[in-house]
């Protein structure tokens, strides 16, 4: 990418786990006026609903935010430790869209004390702070106490442990006053089994009661969150004066009466024609999108991105999904769970330029859409890849000496900075748009059998189909693996992730919850185990350090082949007791002493567990009302983003 600045600040700040990192936005400027304007109005669209996530993370995350933004914003005193810890304490909120981190969903501790937080509190200015008549700042803050301080109250967003009422005890904001039982057997009345398109029942609303009776309070325009939803689509109604094409203008207006009207079914209607529009060169997803924090997993995080298509790395992208069914035939597992025909496989490699709600500051790296099952049965599926994201992380990560870390040589290092970038984005590639969307479940089976187990045994699919692929000689034939090298560098990197470096983002003494690491450390630690004899990987002690050394990738890859067919087969099958093995043997349990020694080496780097990224600031040059050009402005840091959001992007009918 020849527009690419080489002096680019890519880190832009660092506190608690987390680093924030700029990306870039090449090939903007070669866009046309009218592609620009629409990016600018879907860019505010997505901006709008940052408070909804807000509220949906946790009933009283609003307010703590208003009134931590209020006290950084007028704060003069001196800035002492208790206030660095304050000010750390803010950030995390706002990483988090709440008070709950947004990977482990515990509740995020104050380092300062209660005392200081009051003595805080009595030095602001609170004239002009929205409050009810009868309340006092004072009141407020006293309730707010025990929410912000005690690990006792309210402790997790999302809990997982199903001994217990996992709607009553998580805090998440979209249920009040119910129990799980309430709300399943409320949706389970909804439900007709005859019904092959069935809506996505519980997407858009908080369930609560009235008069001892179950509601459904819908997230719409004169509902909840009105003012937010109307402003989006206030954004979205601008853009439709610079969409590309009729397909785009059909596809806003389906999106703004689904938040006029809040009718699922016109959700999946905009859903299928979203799919269906691949020639625009601006695309976006906004909406009520993915249900990871709904202990039930129905109710939809809101979430916004604005991206257009890199048209070189596309090509990338695009002669991938045109092989679809060659790399399905092809694929390593038994016959009768392949699909005969693959359909609707839709991919692009794209440039973010505006990440809102849910993707924002921490962002997926590929999205694949939509969810609904019958739509991606029936009309297939879209895939994207963001590849400015990608190398933000990349360029971050070799700045970083993780590679220098874990390497045993400096052959090994230069591989990685060599091909790392071009190896990750190919895998991404291969895991959305064919991993996820391979192979078939036998009839009259179902995949709910799975349970738990299912998310993680679906990323080890997915995950396996990249890795025995990207190193197919299929790949090198179509161009896209210009050497080997490429392959070892993603199977290098692969290898010491999933049994060494992940471990670092794990407490110690804590086990792997998260699906996407239970999915990395099943695949590696199989590989490793099964190919013990041959030495396909070896573990090597030097200085007291231990590595992982890759002696035959041939084999190895014949082993993620061998995996992949095995998982295929409980998938296809619905092999509870199998898929729990795998699992529970190798993706849960952590090996105390390499995880200390991995906590040990990284705590000496300057790099932390999490990533996250600001937006540029997209500024709309105007002639009375016409856009005359539009311009990305990359000079901004966390802190002021964030105050600035807080003030533009507020919406005061969120309580
Ligand atoms: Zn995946």
């Amino acid at each position: 990418m020849a527009e690419k600045e080489k002096d680019f600040q890519y880190v832009a700040d660092r506190f608690a786990d987390i680093c924030i990192l700029r990306y870039q936005v090449p090939g903007f400027d070669g866009l046309t006026l009218k592609q620009k304007s629409l990016i600018y109005c879907l860019s505010e669209a997505a901006l709008s609903g940052r408070d909804i996530l807000f509220d949906q993370n946790g009933k009283y995350n609003l307010l703590i935010r208003r009134i931590l933004d209020t006290i950084v914003e007028r704060f003069s005193g001196t800035r002492n430790e208790q206030f660095t810890h304050f000010l750390d304490y803010t950030r995390q909120i706002w990483f988090a869209s709440g008070i709950y981190h947004h990977y482990s969903s515990d509740k995020i501790l104050p380092q300062f004390s209660k005392n200081y937080f009051i003595e805080l509190v009595y030095r602001t200015d609170w004239s002009d702070f929205p409050l009810q008549p009868t309340e006092s700042i004072h009141e407020l803050i006293e309730a707010l106490i025990p929410v912000i301080f005690d690990p006792e109250i309210l402790p997790v967003k999302v809990s997982q442990d199903t001994s217990g009422d996992i709607v009553k005890n998580s805090a998440v904001n979209f249920y009040d006053d119910v129990t799980q039982r309430e709300v399943e057997e409320y949706y389970e009345k909804l439900k007709n089994p005859d019904d092959k398109r069935p809506p996505s029942y519980g997407l858009n609303s908080k369930i609560t009661k009235k008069e001892g009776r179950i509601i459904e309070k819908t997230w719409q325009i004169n509902g909840m969150y009105h003012k937010a939803i109307e402003q989006i689509a206030f954004w979205l109604q601008e853009a439709i004066k610079y969409a590309e094409n009729h397909k785009q203008k059909h596809i806003i207006r389906t999106l703004i009466s689904f938040y006029q009207s809040a009718d699922l079914r016109e959700f999946d209607r905009y859903n299928i024609l979203w799919l269906d529009e691949n020639e625009g060169r601006v695309d976006f997803i906004n909406g009520f999108i993915e249900n990871y924090s709904d202990p039930l997993g129905m109710k939809g995080t809101w979430e916004g991105l604005v991206n257009f298509v890199d048209e070189e790395a596309t090509r990338r992208t695009k002669i991938i999904s045109a092989h679809a069914q060659w790399f399905e035939n092809n694929s390593p597992v038994d016959d009768r769970f392949k699909k005969e025909k693959v359909t609707g496989v839709s991919a692009k490699a794209v440039l973010a330029v505006q990440l809102g709600g849910d993707c924002y500051p921490h962002t997926p790296i590929g999205i694949n859409l939509p969810n609904p099952e019958w739509i991606r049965e029936r009309y297939g599926s879209k895939s994207v890849t963001l590849d400015n994201i990608m190398d933000a992380h990349h360029e971050a990560e070799i700045e970083s000496g993780v590679a220098e870390e874990f390497s045993l040589d400096e052959q090994e290092v230069q591989l990685l900075k060599e091909h790392g970038a071009l190896a990750n984005k190919l895998h991404v590639d291969l895991h959305e748009c064919l991993g996820h969307g391979s192979g078939k479940t036998l009839p009259n089976v179902s995949v709910r059998t799975l349970k738990n187990y299912y998310a993680p045994l679906e990323e080890t699919r997915a995950d396996l189909f990249a890795l025995y692929f990207i190193g197919d000689k299929k790949m090198a034939e179509l161009g896209l693996v210009p050497s080997f090298d490429v392959v070892k560098a993603q199977y290098m990197s692969y290898i010491r992730n999933g049994l060494m470096i992940q471990l670092w983002r794990i407490k110690p003494g804590r086990q792997i919850e998260q699906a996407h690491m239970r999915n990395r450390q099943l695949i590696a630690g199989w590989c490793y185990e099964k190919g013990h004899s041959e030495k396909i990987i070896e573990l090597i002690k030097k200085n007291g350090k231990t590595y992982f050394k890759i002696n035959d990738y041939p084999s190895l890859r014949k082993l993620f082949g061998q995996l992949l067919n095995e998982v295929q087969r409980i998938k296809s099958e619905g092999d509870y007791e199998a898929g729990k093995r795998l699992v529970e043997n190798y993706g849960v349990q952590v090996d105390r002493q390499l995880h200390s020694e991995v906590l040990d080496r990284m705590g000496k780097l300057d790099v932390r567990p999490f990533t996250g990224f600001i937006n540029p600031l997209i500024e709309a040059i105007k002639d009375g009302d016409r856009i005359i050009d539009v311009k990305l402005n990359f000079e901004t840091d966390y802190d002021s983003q964030m105050m600035y959001y807080g003030k533009k992007y507020s919406f005061p009918d969120i309580k």
